[in-house]
C-alpha cells in the first residue's frame, strides 16, 4: 500500500488524519507448529498502540520462501508498514533477508564491515565462526542496515507496491533493542501525520451493559471517536479510540474523555491503560502508609502472588498464608475447630476469623482472606462458584462479602481475588 509523500526513508509519508496501517509477520516454522507462542507480535501491537499505529493483521509463516513472498505480498496490499520478527539467524532456513530481497525486486548485497564485525565478534569469544554465518552480512540492496544487537543485523526496506518493511530478530531482548533504538524513531516519522490511540479504563465490580448505559452518551456524537468494551475474567475494558492529527493530539483529544469517563464511573475505575488493579493497590499501600497480609483458601497464595509482582510492593505486602486444606486453617491460622465445623471451611464466619488471623500474624493493618468452591465438583453440598471474601480493617473491623462467581475454575479464582483486592481498594480510597 503507497505512502503519499516521500520522506529521508525513501518511503512515504500518510496524508493527514489517516493513520498508518501495519502488519506483524512472525517468521519460523515452531510457531505454527504450536511449540512458541508469539509473543513478539503482542509486545509490537503494543508498541504500535503507543505510536498511534493501527495494527491490521497479525501473521505467521513457516520458514519456506515461496510462502514467505506470498504473505509480504498479501500484507503489501493491505498496508502500510510490515513488521517482521525472525529469520535473521545464520542458518538455511533463516530466509527474511531473500523473501525481502524478491519482495522487492532486489539482489542481496555483501556489506564487508557487517562481516568484519561478525568475524570480530567469533574472536573475541574465541572461537571459529562457521562460513555460513556470513549469511548474515548479506542484506536487500538498498536496504537500511542496523547494526546487530547480538548477532543479526536488522533493515528497513521500502518493497514493490511502497510498503515500507522492517525486519529485527526474533529474539525478543534483540528484537526489543532494535525496536527502540532503530524501528521506532522511524515509525514516528511516518505515522507523524495521523495517529489512532487507543485509551483504556479498566473497570472492576461492574457489569458491562450497566457501564454501558453509563459511557455510551459520552462517546455520542463525538467525531474520530470509538467506543469499545472489552470482558475478561476479572474487569471490564472501556477502550476509547481517537483518531488525530498525530499522536500528541490524539493523546490531548483523549484526555478529557477519559477524564469524564474516569468521572462518571467513579470507585469503580480500577485503572487507566496500563495501570493495573495491582499497581493502584501497591500505589495506594505507599500513600496511605499502610501494609496488608493475605490469609488464601481457594486461591492459594494467588493474591499475594499478584501483588508481588508490581515493583515497590515490598512497601505494602507483609506476606500471605495458603491455608488450603481446612486443617491447615486451624492449625496454621488458630481458626477455631468449632467454627470450621459448624459453618464448614467455605462460610463467611470461617473468611473473617481468617483476614484478621492474616491481620494479627502479620502485625499488618489489612488482613484479606478468601474462601471458596472453585470446582470442578461441588464441595460439602454448595455449589461451584459459591466464593467469600473478607477485610480486617485497621481499626479491628472486619467486613465480609459473599456470592456465586461464574466461570471455570480458574475464573473462578480470578474474579475472587479481583473481588477481595478490590474491596481492599476501596476502602483504601476512603482512607486517602
Ligand atoms: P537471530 O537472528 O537472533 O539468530 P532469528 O531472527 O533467526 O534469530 P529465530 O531463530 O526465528 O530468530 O528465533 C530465535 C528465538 O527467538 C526462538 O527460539 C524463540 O525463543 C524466540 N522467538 C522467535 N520468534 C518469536 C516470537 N514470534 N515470539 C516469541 N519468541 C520468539
Ligand atoms: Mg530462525
Amino acid at each position: 500500500m503507497n505512502l503519499e509523500h516521500v520522506d529521508v526513508t525513501g518511503a512515504t509519508l500518510q496524508p493527514a488524519g489517516v493513520p498508518l496501517r501495519a502488519a506483524v509477520l512472525s517468521v519460523g516454522s515452531e510457531l505454527l507448529l504450536g511449540d512458541l507462542t508469539d509473543t513478539n507480535a503482542t509486545w509490537i501491537s503494543q508498541r504500535c498502540r503507543e505510536l498511534g499505529i493501527e495494527v491490521r493483521h497479525h501473521l505467521a509463516v513457516r520458514d519456506d520462501l515461496d510462502e514467505f513472498v506470498d504473505a509480504l505480498s498479501f500484507l503489501a496490499d493491505r498496508v502500510h508498514v510490515v513488521l517482521i520478527g525472525g529469520g535473521l539467524g545464520p542458518t538455511s532456513d533463516d530466509l527474511t533477508r531473500e523473501a525481502v530481497a524478491a519482495a522487492a525486486g532486489v539482489e542481496l548485497e555483501r556489506h564487508d564491515d557487517l562481516e568484519e564485525a561478525l568475524i570480530q565478534r567469533f574472536a573475541e569469544m574465541g572461537a571459529r565462526m562457521p562460513a555460513q554465518n556470513l549469511r548474515q552480512a548479506r542484506i536487500p540492496r538498498g536496504a537500511t542496515v542496523f547494526e546487530p544487537v547480538g548477532t543479526a543485523p536488522g533493515f528497513g526496506l521500502t518493497i514493490l507496491g511502497g510498503t515500507r518493511v522492517y525486519a529485527a530478530p526474533g529474539v525478543p531482548w534483540e528484537l526489543h533493542s532494535m525496536w527502540d533504538r532503530d524501528i521506532a524513531p522511524e515509525l514516528l516519522a511516518l505515522a507523524g501525520a495521523g495517529a489512532t490511540l487507543t485509551r483504556i479504563v479498566h473497570v472492576v465490580g461492574r457489569g458491562e451493559s450497566s457501564i454501558a448505559e453509563i459511557v455510551e452518551p459520552l462517546v455520542a456524537d463525538r467525531p474520530g471517536v470509538t467506543l469499545s468494551f472489552l470482558a475478561k475474567s476479572e474487569e471490564v475494558q472501556v477502550r476509547l479510540t481517537v483518531t488525530a492529527d498525530d499522536a500528541v493530539a490524539a493523546r490531548e483529544a483523549s484526555q478529557p474523555l477519559v477524564e469524564e469517563v474516569v468521572g462518571e464511573l467513579g470507585s469503580s475505575v480500577a485503572g487507566i491503560d496500563e495501570e493495573t488493579l495491582e499497581d493502584v493497590l501497591v500505589r495506594l499501600l505507599g500513600a496511605t502508609g499502610t501494609t496488608v497480609a493475605t490469609a488464601e483458601s481457594a486461591t492459594a497464595g494467588g493474591i499475594s502472588a499478584r501483588l508481588a509482582r508490581v515493583p515497590g510492593a515490598s512497601h505494602g505486602l507483609l506476606g500471605g498464608v495458603a491455608v488450603y486444606a481446612t486443617d491447615a486453617k486451624h492449625r496454621l491460622l488458630d481458626v477455631d475447630e468449632g467454627l470450621l465445623d459448624e459453618h464448614g471451611p467455605v462460610s463467611g464466619p470461617v473468611t473473617d476469623a481468617l483476614a484478621r488471623a492474616a491481620r494479627d500474624r502479620f502485625g499488618a493493618d489489612w488482613g484479606i482472606a478468601v474462601t471458596g468452591v472453585a470446582g470442578p465438583t461441588e464441595q460439602n453440598g454448595l455449589p461451584i462458584g459459591t466464593c467469600f471474601w473478607a477485610l480486617a480493617h485497621p481499626d479491628g473491623r472486619t467486613e465480609v462479602h459473599g456470592r456465586r462467581i461464574p466461570g471455570d475454575r480458574g475464573q473462578i479464582q480470578a474474579r475472587l481475588g479481583t473481588a477481595a483486592l478490590d474491596l481492599l481498594r476501596r476502602r483504601l480510597l476512603e482512607h486517602t
